[in-house]
């Protein structure tokens, strides 16, 4: 699966520009909740069910009309019963059972049905059954779920559509099934639908017939499948035709939509082609669909071959598209195919696991992704979500990769760090073991278990087998315990270097210790030459003679940043490493030096006027993308240490840092430049516009919004969506207006998810209040609750008060809209560095009837991060404002680059 939008972004910046960069970081936990420690073991183990009576396949028969509010159907499930027993569990939530019967031996046994917690269903029999096999067939009727999980009806435009969204726990809520991971078995489904409706699952149709305006579509028989994976899609649908795969293939959107699947369709075969020559196993499936939906919490859902995506992704207009969009549609594509290996054909044998399909998943839809279309850069993007992974798990609170045991809502709610950190782990050890040793172990990982459940040990002995190294030892330290290691490196007087690793943590934080075996890659420089060197970190610390005896003149202990770790070096090599960035480091080292960079000013170990002046000193970089990590330096800075009142000031100094890079890179498309460029621009005309209150970059704004409006031909993609934020910042009720009219009218979902995102922008309080109204109160989905008020939390301290106030206030009717998950994000409202805003909101949540599972550690979590950027304004805050006000800050006794 991919994360979707909710209160903040897990990961990536999607639809959008940047104005939510003030909150990303700490907002990103908001999203991703963790897992709420009073549930023990118990209540773990009563969540799965018995294995006495397994099913071995399931016929699921549904009559379903998209365009009524009930449905009714039934199952019949072939059981195996292992034990004797009198019992049977499954699960079955929300459905009005009809009829239950049970049968062995070609005899029904009365049975009694008993209903609990989680839609547990228990099937007591009169006498017990014997080995062997058994049937159960089920008749129910059941409402559709509206809030886009289960099986879920939308309409659009008048017509009604039926989904599914069935991770974690959700199959359930469509019919009865043994709803766990490890009960993978081949699916019989069967449609009976309206005659004018299409109708599709996760294989492809083998049988229709029609009686009575109704025809009943009848799909093959799938391959085993988890009951998470299964997934059906019912409306009036089109279809357009995927090109050069070996297999059918098709694009799936809702009604008139189909003209904006052309770009989509055309990413599909590359990809297909790289991920089918890196396992060395062809795509598992009979068909793939890759389905559009325009109601859908998620970005992406690895049904197997029915892979579901929000529309406003896979849906990017090829004449109108931005680079970002391209970008963010291939790897998006990329890590939802990844998973029709890693996860569909083979599949964790317990949620604990999750992780493991996520991890890899985004792992490898990075790789091939960057193979296929290295002009995106995934790589370098990426290196800047990893610098705020690690941010995060600075944080005591943050959970580990695996918790063991974990429920299916407990590791969808802290998957998120599984992502990056995640991915990042598996990158650190894929270089370790080398690129195709570790291939090799992931292949025969696969082929071994195709078809079936395995664990992260399963992938570990296939690692070690392969490699000669104890991956399991290596591992642990990333994937069972929370937090990351700091490096220290420092010269001794001998010419080694004592390598010292301990937990990072932020100024002033405690929290338990922790050892990791840290695979540390080393490039220094004698002053002549640069050298590189590896050593493996086991123990607290240990001392490293440079190789070939020379003394290091610096040292950068990440190479290519591949490293989960923070790192340290003397304040001279430190300063000696910004001034010869780009000579002495790679574009990802760059990104990752600045990451580094902010996070040393967290941990009290360098100042926030020093972390200025090296913003400064780098913002001319040579790769967009590493330009692209000032900004977020800048943003980073804007959170920390700018409350509302030294907005000007503040606004000069990023004017003097952004200038070098407007000069370099423009503010317009220029013919003949690097693609990606275009990632970089709009974030540089935004901040230059919004912190840098630069007149021109806005009158700019101002022609490129009238254009978008009037004439959205002439107009660069890449600039619209911040060109239209910018533009509303001083607008009126009749700018407001026109926004609130193009979106409701908007064409595209790329169009639509532009305006909705502006229409948060305006900086007059009453337009702000009345943005907040039409989110409750406008025609907006529910998945499009979260964008204006994130950007007017973004825009200033006054918007992220009124944003909090907002939420409580409306907390109700959120309850009504909200997926629980989501509900439990609330608390990301009080995020920021504002310690006031984290009071009334601990004030509010305390109330029972304003918790949900998940709420209170979320809550812990925001504190944890508003705690650290009160500390960190405290501290330095000070130092900051004089250092603003005075000439250096905007550059007149500017120490400018020497290189
Ligand atoms: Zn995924």
């Amino acid at each position: 699966m991919e994360p979707g939008h909710g209160v903040g972004y897990p990961r990536r910046e999607l639809l959008h520009g940047d104005f939510m960069h003030r909150l990303k970081a700490s907002l990103a936990a908001a999203a991703t909740l963790t897992l709420v420690m009073t549930v023990g073991g118990e209540g773990r183990a009563a969540e799965r069910l018995s294995t006495d009576v397994v099913p071995v396949l399931e016929e699921v028969h549904l009559r379903v009309d998209p365009d009524s509010s009930r449905y009714d159907g039934w199952v019949r499930v072939t059981l195996d019963v292992a034990r004797p027993t009198r019992q049977v569990t499954l699960h079955a939530e929300g459905q009005k059972l009809a009829h239950v019967t049970l049968t062995q031996q070609g005899r029904a046994i009365p049975t009694t049905t008993e209903r609990g917690d989680l839609g547990l269903l228990t099937l007591t029999a009169d006498r017990a059954l014997s080995h062997g096999s058994a049937t159960l067939e089920i008749q129910f009727t059941n409402a559709y779920d509206t809030h886009a999980v289960g099986l879920y009806r939308m309409t659009k435009d008048g017509l009604g559509y039926l989904f599914t969204q069935f991770e974690a726990n959700d199959a359930r809520k469509a019919f009865p099934c043994w709803d766990q991971p490890s009960f993978k078995i081949p699916w019989r489904i069967t449609l009976e639908v309206p005659e004018r409706q299409q109708a599709l699952s996760n294989n492809p149709i083998a049988r229709t017939s029609s009686r009575s305006g109704w025809k009943t579509v009848e799909f093959e028989e799938t391959r085993p499948l988890p009951s998470y994976l299964v997934a059906l899609a019912v409306g009036p649908l089109e279809f357009v035709d995927v090109p050069g795969v070996k297999f059918p293939a098709r694009i799936v959107t809702t009604k008139g939509q189909a003209r904006l699947a052309r770009l989509a369709a055309t990413t599909v075969a590359p990809l297909v082609t790289a991920l089918e020559r890196y396992f060395d196993m062809p795509y598992p499936y009979r068909k793939l669909d890759l389905l559009a939906l325009p109601e859908f919490w998620y970005g992406g859902m690895e049904n197997a071959g029915a892979i579901t995506f929000a529309e406003g992704l896979l849906l990017v207009d090829s004449t109108t598209a931005s680079v970002e969009q391209r970008r963010r549609l291939n790897q998006v594509i990329a890590h939802e195919l990844s998973h029709m290996w890693f996860g569909d054909l083979v599949t964790m044998a317990w949620w604990d696991d999750l992780w493991l399909n996520e991890s890899f998943a985004d792992w490898m839809g990075d790789k091939i992704s960057d193979q296929v279309n290295p002009q995106f850069k995934v790589p370098l993007a990426e290196m800047q979500s990893i610098q705020n992974i690690m941010n995060r798990d600075a944080h005591p609170s943050t959970d580990a990769i695996r918790i063991r045991g974990a429920t299916g809502n407990e590791s969808m709610r802290s998957v998120g760090v599984a992502y990056n950190k995640g991915k990042a782990v598996l990158a650190m050890f894929e270089h370790w073991m080398g690129e195709d040793a570790f291939r090799r172990g992931i292949n025969q990982y696969l082929r071994d278990h195709s078809w079936k459940n395995a664990t992260h040990d399963d992938l570990w002995a296939a690692l070690g087998a392969v490699s000669g190294k104890d991956v399991p030892a290596a591992m642990a330290g990333y994937i069972e315990q929370n937090g990351l290691p700091l490096v220290d490196v420092q010269p001794l007087p001998d010419g080694t270097l004592r390598l010292t690793q301990s937990r990072f943590l932020n100024d002033g934080v405690k929290a338990d210790p922790r050892l990791w075996r840290i695979p540390v890659a080393l490039r220094w420089s004698d002053g002549k030459s640069v050298h590189t060197q590896s050593v493996v970190l086991e123990k607290p610390t240990a001392t490293v003679a440079l190789e070939g005896g020379g003394r290091a003149v610096w040292v950068m202990p990440n190479v290519d940043g591949r490293g989960y770790y923070r790192w340290k070096v003397p304040p001279d090599m430190l300063l000696a490493l910004a001034h010869q960035s780009t000579t002495a480091m790679s574009p990802a080292e760059r990104i990752a030096f600045l990451g580094n960079l902010s996070a040393l000013l967290d941990a009290g170990a360098v100042h926030g006027d020093a972390y200025l002046e090296i913003l400064a000193e780098m913002s001319d970089d040579p790769e967009p993308l590493a330009a692209a990590a000032v900004i977020s330096g800048l943003s980073k800075a804007n959170e920390s240490f700018v409350p509302d009142a030294l907005g000007d000031p503040f606004a000069a100094y990023v004017r003097r840092v952004l200038q070098p890079m407007a000069d370099r890179y423009g503010l317009e498309r220029r013919a003949g430049e690097e693609e990606s460029v275009a990632l970089l621009r709009p974030r540089l005309l935004l901040s230059l516009g919004d912190l840098g209150r630069d007149p021109k970059t806005l009158a700019l704004a101002d022609r490129i919004a009238e254009q978008v409006m009037t004439d959205p031909s002439k107009a660069d993609p890449a600039l619209a969506g911040n060109a239209l934020q910018l533009h509303a910042i001083h607008g009126d009720r009749g700018l407001f207006d026109r926004y609130r009219q193009a979106f409701e009218s908007a064409r595209t979902p790329v169009d639509r998810g532009r305006y909705l995102n502006a229409l948060g922008a305006f900086d007059d309080a009453a337009l702000q209040q009345e943005a907040l109204r039409y989110v409750l109160q406008g025609p907006l989905r529910p998945n499009e609750t979260f964008p204006i008020p994130r950007t007017i939390a973004a825009r200033s301290d006054r918007g992220a008060d009124l944003v909090l106030r907002w939420m409580m206030e409306s907390y109700d009717r959120l309850k009504t809209r909200l997926p629980v998950e989501f509900l439990a994000g609330l608390p990301g409202y009080a995020s920021g560095c504002d310690t006031t805003r984290i009071e009334t909101a601990r004030r509010f949540f305390a109330e029972p009837a304003h918790q949900v599972q998940g709420t209170m550690k979320d809550l812990e979590q925001v504190a944890e991060q508003v705690d650290d950027c009160a500390g960190l304004r405290g501290r330095e805050g000070a130092a900051v404002a004089t250092y603003l006000k005075s000439p250096a800050s905007t550059g007149s006794r500017a120490s400018r680059k020497s290189q």
